[in-house]
């Protein structure tokens, strides 16, 4: 067993005191092996607990802690509504309890049990009685009966069910002080002087003991300074490599070719589309690589913008290319591009999985000889051996799902590409505009594409019908059907989108949709289903069938979601909505609204918790999807936005998004001075702050080749 002088952050949890083998299992299986793991361990809020006193010092009506053993206790009355009550002495007198729809303690608390009891007193009979109390046994936790307590905030830490946050409190207690003196701070003094920041050593003991309340909030403000701090660095570190080791063409502008192009599309940009462009415009002047996020909600018209930045590299004589996620909408884009281009002398084509053969062998020799001026395609276009002659712009599209570490990923494969080393020994990099329909907090987007310069494109374009947006409950299922009957009876098309594509379970399914409205509420009519099992082609096939009006309702899953673009389509009708996300039914309502006519969107929902319920209001409220990431944000925290969590993107301990968003962007712009300063983070004096950001992005963010 470890004593205080042998303690070691990495001694195993095994050997502390009050642990052992089972409670050392449990821990492991909580990601806890060791002392730092603990010591790292934060709680998630804290509860106050009185000074411990003698029962006859105790006085009524205040929260009060004693401790003594149980001599009587008794079940009262029956169940559900039976009630636990014992009687608890020490030396001094005696405590009367009792709790309410307790009969469950019976088994727990017995005579003789010694036990500690917190609540509120009140006067009983002669003496005092606490009601409901907290209690917790002594001499069982940790087999040594704890001291008599004093006043203190209790840290609360996520437990499970092997290990309580008790069991947890008192294990971390119990290394605390001998832990602390072993924690190394990355930061120089004058460094967290400057910001009001407690040492790392200050901030564990105030995390894990904190005095009061605002000493807690001292050490989470410190622990979540650092957690944005060594992502910052990451990001900026990598940046700065960027802008030192790879060069992109500097693209040609002026009043003529901003003409020339604007000539070629077939309307007056709006003022959202106007100010993205010019802003485009000025990075692909630059040799140093665009790295811009253009976020733009749903039918805010990002391809245009996109085909802008393009055309500026053809009107240089070098290419451009757009990928998006899907062969569809790859050939989407491409239709929609080749009518804006047809009578000029730019040359556009389409790569993707499906052509093969000669025709996809004539395609590559001509982006590599460089007849092809703009190449739409889906990601092929970059894994594959697809050459360039002479590639200077890169648009992806809805790329929503990339997080922090997968774009750095692109970026590399991006630059190391086939253009080689230029005359100065920097590579060869084209610029890159990631356009997204996601709406993001611009200081969110911060967080996770810290990399990225931010254009928004707002505003609605012009002729825009608002999308009327209905919550209905599922009692009104048959209602929804008929009123979309009445709307197909007039010639419009519907989409209805289920969150399974067959259920057996509590899940809404297109399989027994579709046929349940083939039977009933739309029978007669053509309906056609549609989800991710089917093969691309099929989906392909199904979606070129209701664009031509073949089909008047369209039964589906998410698969839809994605810039599909269908202006007769009027009606989306979501079945389960309480099951989406803010985010996925912002952009499933998207899908609408793209025609003349005004188009309704449908939720048939049964929120069972605020959350959802409050989900549902946003969608009902307002259809600006900026506002919505805002709400979407306040919902539920960071978490879930962008995917974080499958793209890897590190999750925050002590980070509370939006509570942090001043943090954060303390941290950014210190990091971006730090990088400044100090590219590599080689100094001596770094080396610790070096090894804490390597241990956490280091492979993510590929360090190792920058520094
Ligand atoms: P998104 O931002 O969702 O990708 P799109 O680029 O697909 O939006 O544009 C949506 C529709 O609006 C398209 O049919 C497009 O031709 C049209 N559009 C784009 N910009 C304008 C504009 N300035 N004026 C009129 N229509 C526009
Ligand atoms: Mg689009």
């Amino acid at each position: 067993m470890a004593t205080k002088t042998s303690l070691k952050l990495t001694t195993p949890v095994e050997d502390l005191p009050g642990v052992g083998k089972k409670r050392g299992a449990a821990l492991r299986a909580m990601g806890l092996p060791s002392v730092a793991h603990l010591i790292h361990l934060l709680p998630h809020r804290y509860e106050h607990e009185a000074a411990e006193a003698a029962i006859s010092d105790l006085r009524a009506n205040e929260v009060v802690t004693a401790r003594g053993e149980v001599t009587a206790t008794r079940v009262a009355g029956r169940p559900p509504k039976s009630r636990f009550e014992a009687v608890l002495m020490d030396e001094t007198g005696r405590l009367d309890l009792v709790w309410f729809n307790g009969g469950y303690l019976r088994s727990r608390i017995h005579p003789g049990s010694r036990i500690r009891v917190q609540g509120k007193s009140r006067k009983f009979g002669g003496g005092l009685q606490v009601t409901n109390p907290t209690w917790e046994p002594l001499a069982d936790e940790a087999n040594t009966e704890p001291k008599r307590r004093r006043e203190r905030l209790r840290p609360v830490y996520p437990g499970t069910e092997d290990i309580s946050p008790r069991v947890l409190d008192i294990v971390i207690q119990g290394i605390l002080d001998p832990a602390i003196e072993l924690i190394e701070d990355h930061l120089p003094e004058a460094h967290r002087k400057e910001r009001a920041l407690p040492s790392l050593r200050e901030a564990y003991r105030m995390a894990h003991r904190p005095e009061s309340l605002d000493e807690a909030a001292q050490a989470q403000r410190r622990l979540a300074y650092d957690e944005l701090l060594l992502l910052q660095l990451g990001l900026q570190m990598k940046r700065a490599y960027m802008e030192r080791s790879v060069r992109a063409p500097a693209l040609h502008w002026s009043k003529q070719i901003d003409a020339h192009i604007r000539a070629r599309l077939p309307f007056e940009l709006t003022m959202g589309q106007d100010a993205a462009v010019r802003e485009i415009a000025r990075d692909l002047q630059k040799e140093q690589p665009a790295n811009r996020l253009i976020q733009g909600d749903v039918g805010s018209g990002k391809t245009v913008v996109a085909l802008y930045a393009m055309l500026m590299a053809a009107a240089d004589r070098m290419q451009g290319a757009m990928m998006a996620p899907t062969e569809l909408l790859a050939e989407q884009h491409f239709l929609t591009l080749a009518e804006m281009l047809a009578g000029s002398n730019v040359r556009i084509d389409l790569l993707t999985g499906a052509k093969r053969g000669e025709e996809r062998a004539e395609t590559l020799s001509r982006i590599e000889s460089g007849e092809t001026d703009i190449v739409v395609g889906t990601h092929a276009l970059l894994t594959e051996t697809v050459r360039f002659k002479d590639l200077a712009v890169v648009v992806i599209d809805e790329q929503h799902r990339f997080g922090v570490h997968q774009r750095a990923v692109l970026r590399q494969k991006t630059a190391n590409g086939e253009s080689g080393g230029g005359a100065d020994g920097r590579d060869r990099a084209p610029h890159v505009l990631v356009m997204t329909a996601t709406p993001i907090p611009r200081t969110l987007a911060m967080t996770i594409f810290g990399d990225l310069d931010i254009t928004t494109i707002r505003g609605m374009l012009p002729g825009r019908k608002p999308i009327a947006t209905r919550v209905v409950e599922p009692s009104q299922r048959e209602e929804v059907f008929e009123f979309v009957r009445t709307r197909i009876d007039q010639g419009d098309q519907a989409y209805v989108v289920l969150p399974a594509i067959e259920s057996g379970g509590a899940l809404r399914d297109v399989r027994t949709t579709a046929k349940h409205l083939e039977e009933r509420a739309l029978s007669g009519k053509r309906i056609a289903v549609m989800h991710g099992k089917l093969k691309g082609a099929t989906r392909d096939q199904i979606m070129g069938r209701f664009r031509s009006g073949l089909i008047d309702a369209l039964v589906a899953t998410t698969v839809i979601e994605v810039g599909v673009d269908v202006p007769n389509a009027t009606v989306m009708v979501i079945d389960q909505a309480e099951r989406f996300g803010l985010a996925q039914l912002h952009q499933l309502r998207g899908r609408v609204g793209r025609g003349q006519r005004a188009s309704v969107c449908v939720l048939i929902g049964d929120p069972s918790s605020p959350e959802a319920a409050g989900r549902l209001g946003a969608m009902a409220e307002t259809a600006d999807g900026f506002e919505l990431a805002e709400r979407d944000l306040q919902l539920r925290g960071h978490g879930e936005i962008l995917g974080a969590r499958q793209s890897g993107a590190p999750m925050f301990r002590a980070v509370e998004l939006p509570k942090h968003l001043e943090l954060l962007e303390l941290a950014r712009r210190d990091a971006r001075a730090w990088i400044d300063r100090s590219p590599t983070l080689s100094n001596d004096s770094e080396s610790l702050l070096r090894t804490r950001l390597w241990k956490a992005h280091g492979d993510a963010l590929g360090l190792a080749d920058v520094a």
